[in-house]
């Protein structure tokens, strides 16, 4: 689905990823756990068309998008999960979830997004509760649900989370990570950038280790969870 290959990007003359390669395969479930800083925000956004890389490339399912637009990138089937939400908050929860669809919508109406709003209410009952109230209103939690149902609103086939459990009682933690599974369940790949690498691991199947801008780790997630240098500097262990 997606591969990555010696990926240099940053801000300014500042480099910030040295050389980063990954891959997700169809379907699969990947996290990618790093300290605060690591990089994983920048590299994310460079797979979203945010941030342009300086050097490499990035395939989604074959074809090169190193150079493409954030809007191209949709049209590939990758759709990023902001860090910190960035709902739209004069907005109401409904208006949110059109925008996710704004591909979709403009300039000609695709008769399936009303479906498409359908099945993220039947995943977050709550956000069919508060479909019109003011996304600033809702709490943490419920903004990171219409953060994630914004961008199911786009079909994606690769889906890019960046820190979903940031700030969110252990609870709604659980609640967004169910989430995350099931979609993966369903058949749509997941890469997951997490500080909190305890759950990160256990939602997905494989994991990189990212710190100061390079992959350093890699392997299945149960392993990882048992290699002793991920534990003491990850897992707290
Ligand atoms: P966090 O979990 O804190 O978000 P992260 O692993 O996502 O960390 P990044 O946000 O990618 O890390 O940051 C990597 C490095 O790039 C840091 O040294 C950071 O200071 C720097 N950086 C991030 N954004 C910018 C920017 N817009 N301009 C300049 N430097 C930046």
């Amino acid at each position: 689905m997606l591969e990555v290959d010696s990926l240099t990007a940053g801000y300014g003359n500042t480099q910030v990823l040295h050389s980063i390669s990954l891959r997700v395969e169809a379907g699969q479930s990947v996290c990618l756990i790093g300290a605060n800083g690591a990089g994983k925000t920048t590299l994310l956004r460079c797979l979203a068309g945010l941030l342009r890389p300086s050097k490499g490339h990035i395939r989604v399912e074959g074809k090169d998008v190193a150079l493409a637009s954030a809007s191209a990138r949709l049209d590939h089937g990758v759709t990023l999960v902001p860090e910190g939400r960035r709902v739209f908050t004069p907005m109401s929860v409904r208006e949110n979830l059109e925008m996710g669809a704004f591909r979709r919508l403009w300039p000609r109406r695709d008769r399936a997004v009303a479906a498409d709003m359908d099945m993220v209410f039947e995943l977050f009952p709550r956000l069919r509760e508060r479909q019109s109230q003011i996304a600033g209103l809702l709490s943490g939690g419920e903004q990171q649900m219409l953060a994630i149902g914004r961008a199911l609103m786009s079909r994606p086939r690769l889906l890019l989370l960046d820190e979903p459990s940031m700030g969110l009682a252990p609870k709604v933690v659980q609640e967004i990570f169910a989430t995350i599974r099931r979609l993966n369940k369903e058949g749509m790949s997941i890469l997951l950038a997490e500080q909190n690498a305890n759950m990160a691991l256990r939602s997905a199947d494989w994991g990189y280790v990212i710190a100061e801008g390079e992959i350093v780790r890699q392997a299945e997630s149960d392993a990882l969870t048992r290699d002793p240098a991920v534990r003491a500097a990850y897992l707290g262990l």
